[in-house]
């Protein structure tokens, strides 16, 4: 047995199972089994397997993930950790796993925002990776971030402990968007909310329709739901010249951007994420002094 036939072995379970990226998956699941990087990999896949304790242990290990990404569990579910700007976030049922997609708003905030004294406002933050990232790559010393999953607060917390340095911290709070914040201003504020009309989320694929909290995704019939929400409290929560920054679905740009120019911000602008799709709105507002 050589890693070369486990890799096809594993590859072909799920094309048969119709799981995307097949090939992809099951060498990440056989590196991970083995405890291997990419060119250790390469440098021995044709050798045979010895036959140890370990090699058999390690056999299993990967068949039974492999078993489990057949049933559509997302690959991130079953190795606990996703990838995001660089730092790694663990992750579990009950938060949206972090997307490329979102990387674009971050990258937004840390080019524009170079003041590490500004206070950041992270809305339904989950897994906690825009928080977390603005903390630690923009050095913004004062970030609250909040939810309203407990659960998903644990994980947040859980990611700021161990990707941000000793004296630094992030401050989590439990609530409904803006609501545990009593009279608070930020001068940034950013968000990446539920935004897939409720009708559409029972066509996604199964990784993210049976296996990602919908909490996370659903927002409400034309996916608008939280735009309103948020664009029309936050112009109050901003500071003087504060600007406000959020992800959207590639269809949304016009219609948030809308709701942004109504609840009175200025300099309302549409960003393209890497594959060239409306991905965020970001609009500068604090006339509320
Ligand atoms: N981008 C996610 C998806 O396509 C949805 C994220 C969200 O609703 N905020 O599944």
């Amino acid at each position: 047995m050589t890693l070369h036939q486990l890799l096809n072995e594993g590859t072909n379970s799920l094309l048969r199972a119709g799981a995307p990226e097949a090939q992809l998956d099951a060498r990440r699941l056989l590196l991970e089994a083995f405890h291997l990087d990419t060119v250790h990999f390469l440098m021995n896949r044709m050798q045979a397997l010895e036959q140890t304790k370990a090699a058999e242990a390690a056999i299993r290990h990967y068949r039974q993930m492999i078993k489990k990404r057949c049933s559509r569990i997302p690959l991130q579910h079953i190795l606990g950790n996703q990838d995001f700007m660089g730092l790694t976030f663990k992750v579990n049922k009950h938060v949206l796993i972090p997307r490329q997609d979102t990387e674009t708003l971050v990258e937004l905030v840390l080019e524009e925002q170079k003041d590490r004294k500004k206070k950041v406002l992270d809305l339904c933050t989950g897994s906690g990776c825009i928080a977390v990232s603005l903390a630690v790559l923009g050095g913004y010393e004062d970030v609250t971030a909040v939810d309203l999953s407990l659960e998903a607060l644990n994980v947040a917390s859980e990611n700021a402990g161990r990707l941000l340095d000793g004296e630094r911290s992030i401050r989590f709070l439990a609530g409904d968007l803006f609501e545990p914040l009593n009279d608070e201003k930020f001068d940034i504020i950013t968000a990446n909310p539920p935004y897939i009309p409720t009708e559409v989320i029972k066509g996604l694929q199964p990784e993210v329709r049976d296996f990602e909290p919908v909490m996370a995704l659903d927002g409400d019939k034309d996916g608008l739901g939280f735009y309103r929400r948020i664009a029309g409290e936050a112009d109050k929560r901003l500071n003087p010249g504060g600007c406000i920054y959020l992800e959207i679905g590639h269809d949304q740009g016009e219609a948030v951007s809308s709701l942004l120019e109504e609840a009175g911000f200025k300099n309302v602008k549409i960003i393209k994420d890497a594959p060239g799709l409306d991905r965020v709105v970001r609009g500068e507002g604090g006339r509320h002094v």
